[in-house]
């Protein structure tokens, strides 16, 4: 429970109306779209819910926050837009959500060196609409673009659909500003690269929200693109859509999106161009026209080379125009269906034995109907996967302990070949508990003594991230 004296300090600094203490505030801030929280709300569990959602309008407000919380030991949970799918907010009563919505500023674009500056609750969509009314990309679509923020999309170390080319968030990022938990201010990054000791933005990275609050964020941006092709091909194997994939991006072209979908999600999402028990490989190529038009010809060469047959080139399109559907999850519960994604990666040694033994171990499960995977972010050491599971029960109860055994099944497989079991989402509460698959036992211990220098009274996000957090 917050204390009527710290709802005073916090009303001190920001005034009584964006210090928020009814239903409907503390309820909408209870958790992010994480499957899991949703699926107990609508079966009726109690859910927690925060102490109190303050609403900052600048980074001084949120150093004054955070300060506050400093001095009485209160807990700080950020909160984006709320697209998070792995847990990363869940509050309790003794924690103060900082709701960033308000900060949501276009601060600067400087079409010069092509840095734009955004308050780190600025919408996706609106900062991307921002640059675009200049000619010029922030080159970052994740799926969510309009439903996640610029400072969400760093906390979390998202990835775009564009990203073959144009990089993740990690790439993107030119400076973050940020409050440490001590209400100190930080403003990491100054010059387009640097080698003055460790990248410490990188603390920042991927923390989702245990190291600080980000305030700001500034992005180099890219030219619009002057010509943008599709092309698509059906896959007679996994294997043989892998090796076009590597062949084209080891050769040194980088279509920004390269799709490779299993037959079954050929089918389900590409019935109208997808051909009988064959997988599709998607591309889309964007930059100068004589690049592009090079680069089609070679990237043709080599998937025919690989076994690849044309498919037709509406695939591409009918991908760009459905790409940013955001399903209900309450319509599946009614049916009684658990769905969720997971996207993995791993070195292209090892992808095939990842999608073969996460897609068969999913199957094994009674429970469930359907498991099938694409990967849509190459790199030239390897791809990510990414896998849809549909489990279906009689009985509510059981749908809970059910979903926790896919996500088992897939982070399992994943860590038993060699990959890495986050590719973009984060890890949350879902996934803390194989974060040693990655980090090893040594790198989640120098975590969390990081963890323990930068927020030593352990008040940024409890309970997020760390395993034992
Ligand atoms: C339909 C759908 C599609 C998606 N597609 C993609 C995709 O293509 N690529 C991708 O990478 N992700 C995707 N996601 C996941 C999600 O959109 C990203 O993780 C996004 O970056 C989260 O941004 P947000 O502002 O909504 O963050 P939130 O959900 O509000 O927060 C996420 C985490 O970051 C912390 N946090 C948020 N803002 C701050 C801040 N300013 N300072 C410190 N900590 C902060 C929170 O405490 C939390 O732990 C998708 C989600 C959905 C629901």
């Amino acid at each position: 429970m917050i204390d009527a004296s710290l709802i005073e300090k916090l009303k001190n600094e920001l005034g009584d109306k964006r210090v928020q203490l009814d239903d409907v505030a503390r309820d909408d801030r209870r958790h992010d779209y994480w499957v899991l929280n949703h699926l107990r709300s609508w079966r009726g569990e109690a859910l927690d819910r925060p102490g109190v959602v303050v609403r900052p309008e600048s980074t001084a407000e949120v150093q004054a926050i955070v300060r506050v919380a400093a001095q009485t030991g209160t807990p700080l949970v950020p909160f984006g837009l709320g697209s998070g799918v792995c847990g990363g907010i869940q509050p309790d009563q003794s924690a103060i959500v900082v709701d960033l919505g308000s900060m949501n500023r276009v601060r600067e674009i400087d079409e010069t060196n092509l840095i734009a500056s955004f308050d780190a609750g600025c919408n996706g969509l609106e900062a991307e609409e921002a640059v675009a009314a200049r000619g010029l990309t922030i080159g970052h679509w994740p799926q969510s673009i309009a439903m996640s923020s610029v400072g969400g999309w760093v906390s979390t170390r998202a990835a775009g659909q564009f990203s073959t080319a144009y990089g993740n968030i990690e790439d993107i990022v030119y400076s973050i500003e940020a409050v440490l938990p001590d209400g100190d201010l930080v403003e990491l990054g100054k010059a387009p690269r640097a080698a003055a000791g460790p990248d410490l933005r990188h603390l920042l990275l991927g923390a989702e929200g245990t190291m600080g609050i980000v305030t700001g964020v500034s992005l180099a941006l890219r030219r619009q693109a002057e010509s943008r092709v599709y092309s698509a091909y059906h896959t007679p194997s996994m294997a043989a859509g892998f090796e076009a994939q590597r062949e084209i991006i080891q050769t040194g072209w980088v279509p920004p999106v390269m799709r490779q979908y299993d037959a079954m999600e050929a089918r389900r999402n590409f019935k109208d161009f997808a051909a009988e028990d064959q997988g599709l490989l998607l591309m889309v190529h964007e930059g100068p026209a004589a690049r592009v038009d090079v680069e089609i010809e070679a990237t043709d060469a080599i998937a025919r080379k690989a076994g690849l047959v044309e498919a037709p080139p509406g695939a591409g399109q009918h991908w760009m125009k459905e790409r940013n559907h955001v399903p209900s999850w309450v319509e599946l519960f009614e049916a009684r269906l658990v769905v969720d994604t997971i996207e993995v990666s791993a070195p292209w040694t090892r992808i095939e034995d990842v999608y073969r033994d996460a897609t068969e171990s999913l199957r094994e499960l009674d429970a469930v109907r359907m498991a099938s995977a694409h990967s849509s972010h190459v790199y030239r050491t390897g791809l990510n996967l990414y896998f849809t599971f549909a489990a279906l029960h009689e009985d509510s109860a059981d749908m809970e302990a059910s979903y926790l055994d896919c996500w088992r099944c897939v982070m399992e497989a994943t860590a038993r070949h060699g990959g890495g079991i986050a590719h973009h989402h984060g890890v949350g509460r879902l996934r803390k508990p194989y974060l040693a698959h990655d980090l090893g036992e040594n790198g989640v211990a120098l975590l969390r003594k990081i963890k323990g220098a930068i927020d030593p009274q352990g008040l940024m996000n409890p309970g997020n991230l760390l395993p034992d957090a």
